[in-house]
C-alpha cells in the first residue's frame, strides 16, 4: 500500500502558519498531528489534519483563522479533547487548532461574583480557583478534571449537580470569539442583566466550534455551596424508583443531586468494587441537599419519606464522608462497566415521568441485540447514560454495539426526548439531528452557519452537514 501523500495545497498553508507562528506553536509531524486527531468518541474515523496548532493567545488564533479562510481550508477547534460524540476530531486537510495552552485565569472578581478566563483551564481548576474567594462555579461534567472550559462552553456541558444549579449556558455572561475570517467578536456583558441585541453569547454556547473560537469566557459565580447530605433509595424495582422521583419532583423539591442506577449498574459495582448491595435491590436513587443547616435536615428527612412511601429502603449518611461513600458507585459505575468490554457511553434525555419507558426500553433493546447495558443517569433532570458493553475486536458485535447505540437515540425520541442531553452531536448523532429538530430548524442552523462562517471552514462536518 502506498504511503498517503499531504493534500495539495499543504506546503503553502504550513508555509504561512509557519510564517507568523513560532516554532513550539505549529507542526505538522504526522505522529503527533494522529495523536491529537482524535477525542474519546467511539465509531467515528478521523481525518487527517494537515497542521496542529498549539495557540498561547488570541493573536494566534486570529492569524491562523486568518490563513485558513485565505486558504479555505478546515479548521478543527479543540480543547482538552475529552468529548464523546467526535467534535474534536480531525477532517482531512483541516488544522487542528488547540487551545489548551490558553489557561489562565484573567480575574476573579468577588464583588461581581464573576471569572474571566481563557478556555484553556480546565473545569476542576478554575473551580479550585474561584472557591479559594468563597466562590462556587457550579456545572460540574464527570470529567471536570480533564476538560476544558473552552469544551465544556462549545458543548454546553451538563453534570451532577445541574438539577439544582443548572448547566453550562447559564453561567454565562460574555465571550470573546474569533471568527471563521480572524474578526474579534465581543458578545455579552458583566451586568446581572442585559438585553441589548439578539442574545449572540447563548447562540455560540453548545454550536461545537461550528460559529467561532472562543477565546475568552466571562463566567457568573456563586456564593460557596453548603456541604451536603446525602441518602440513598434501595428500591424493589424501576417502577419504585420512578415513582420516588416524579414524587419528588411533584413535592417542589429540588435537592441539589438525583442520580439513578438500573441492576445491570448495581451488577457491575458489585463484581468490580464489592459493593454488597443484595439482590432484591433492582435500582438506586442517590440524592443530596446542601439547602444549608436545618433546612439541608429538613430536606433529608422529607426526601427520606419520600423514598420510602414510593417503597425504597433508606440508608441516611450521617455526614459529608459517609455520603461521599455512597456516592462512590455512582461515581466508579464507569470504571466497573470495563470489566464487560469497550464501553460506549449515549446521553440522552427524556421528560422525567419517562423513566420506566427509557429504562424497560433500553433493557428490551439491551436483550434484543444481545449485549450489555447498564442505565445511569441524572434523573433529577432526565439525562440518562445508558451504558452499551462490547467488544471491539469483534467487528459484528461492534456493529450491533452501534445500532443498539442508535436505536436507545430513537426510543428516546419516541418518548419526547432528545438525543443528547449534554455531551452535544459532534459526528456521531449528526444523522439523528433532523429527526429531532425537522427541516425548517436545520436551516436556519444552515443560515446562521452561513453568516458566522461563510465559506464553511469552521468544524465542517458536525453537528448538521451543509
Ligand atoms: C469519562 C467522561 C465523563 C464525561 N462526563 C461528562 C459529564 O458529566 N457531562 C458532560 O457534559 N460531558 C461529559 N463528558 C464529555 C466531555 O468531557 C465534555 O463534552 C467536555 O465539555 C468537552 O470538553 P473538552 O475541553 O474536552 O472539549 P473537546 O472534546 O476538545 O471539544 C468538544 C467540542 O468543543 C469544541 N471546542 C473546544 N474548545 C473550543 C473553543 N475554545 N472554541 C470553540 N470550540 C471549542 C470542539 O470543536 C468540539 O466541538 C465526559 C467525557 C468523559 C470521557
Amino acid at each position: 500500500m502506498s504511503e498517503p501523500t499531504d493534500p495539495p495545497g499543504a506546503a503553502a498553508l504550513l508555509a504561512d502558519l509557519a510564517e507568523v507562528l513560532p516554532a513550539d506553536v505549529l507542526t505538522s509531524d504526522p505522529d503527533i498531528l494522529a495523536s491529537y486527531a482524535v477525542d474519546r468518541a467511539m465509531f467515528v474515523e478521523p481525518g487527517r489534519a494537515a497542521a496542529l496548532v498549539r495557540a498561547r493567545n488570541t493573536a494566534q488564533v486570529q492569524q491562523v483563522m486568518r490563513i485558513a479562510t485565505r486558504h479555505r481550508v478546515p479548521v478543527v477547534p479543540q480543547g482538552a479533547r475529552s468529548g464523546l460524540s467526535g467534535a474534536a476530531i480531525a477532517i482531512d486537510g483541516c488544522i487542528l487548532l488547540n487551545v489548551e495552552r490558553m489557561n489562565r485565569i484573567l480575574e476573579i472578581d468577588p464583588a461581581n461574583r464573576l471569572v474571566v478566563t481563557q478556555p484553556g483551564i480546565f473545569n476542576a481548576d478554575l473551580s479550585r480557583a474561584v472557591a479559594e474567594f468563597g466562590l462556587y462555579y457550579p456545572p460540574d461534567p464527570a470529567s471536570w478534571e480533564f476538560c476544558s472550559i473552552g469544551g465544556n462552553l462549545s458543548t454546553n456541558s451538563g453534570g451532577l449537580c445541574c438539577v439544582k444549579y443548572g448547566v453550562t449556558t447559564d453561567y454565562v455572561l460574555g465571550l470573546e470569539l474569533v471568527l471563521a475570517d480572524g474578526r474579534l467578536l465581543r458578545t455579552g456583558r458583566r451586568t446581572v442583566k442585559g438585553v441589548a441585541g439578539y442574545d449572540l453569547t447563548k447562540l455560540i454556547v453548545g454550536s461545537e466550534g461550528t460559529l467561532g473560537v472562543i477565546t475568552e469566557a466571562t463566567l457568573m459565580l456563586r456564593p460557596r455551596a453548603e456541604q451536603p447530605l446525602t441518602l440513598a433509595g434501595l428500591y424493589p424495582s424501576t417502577e419504585a424508583a420512578a415513582a420516588a422521583v416524579s414524587a419528588v419532583v411533584a413535592a417542589g423539591m429540588v435537592p441539589s443531586l438525583l442520580e439513578f442506577m438500573d441492576r445491570a449498574s448495581i451488577d457491575a459495582v458489585n463484581q468490580t468494587f464489592k459493593m454488597g448491595f443484595e439482590d432484591h435491590v433492582q435500582a438506586v436513587l442517590l440524592a443530596q441537599s446542601d439547602a444549608g443547616g436545618e433546612r439541608t435536615r429538613n430536606d433529608i428527612a422529607q426526601l427520606a419519606q419520600i423514598f420510602e412511601a414510593a417503597g425504597g429502603e433508606v440508608v441516611l449518611a450521617e455526614d459529608p464522608a459517609e455520603g461521599e461513600a455512597l456516592l462512590v458507585a455512582r461515581r466508579q459505575v464507569l470504571t466497573a462497566f470495563e470489566q464487560f468490554g469497550t464501553t460506549m457511553i449515549d446521553d440522552v434525555c427524556v421528560p422525567r415521568d419517562r423513566l420506566v419507558d427509557l429504562v424497560r426500553g433500553t433493557q428490551a433493546l439491551a436483550a434484543k441485540y444481545s449485549l450489555k447495558v447498564g442505565v445511569v443517569g441524572h434523573a433529577g433532570d432526565g439525562n440518562f447514560h445508558p451504558t452499551v458493553c462490547f467488544d471491539p475486536t469483534d467487528a459484528e458485535e461492534a456493529l450491533r454495539a452501534k445500532e443498539l447505540f442508535d436505536a436507545i437515540m430513537e426510543l428516546s425520541l419516541d418518548l419526547g426526548g432528545t438525543i443528547t442531553g449534554e455531551h452535544g452531536v459532534g459526528t456521531m448523532k449528526i444523522d439523528l439531528l433532523e429527526r429531532e429538530i425537522g427541516d425548517v430548524a436545520l436551516d436556519l442552523h444552515r443560515r446562521i452557519k452561513q453568516a458566522f462562517d461563510p465559506f464553511g471552514i469552521l468544524n465542517p462536518g458536525k453537528v448538521f452537514r451543509a
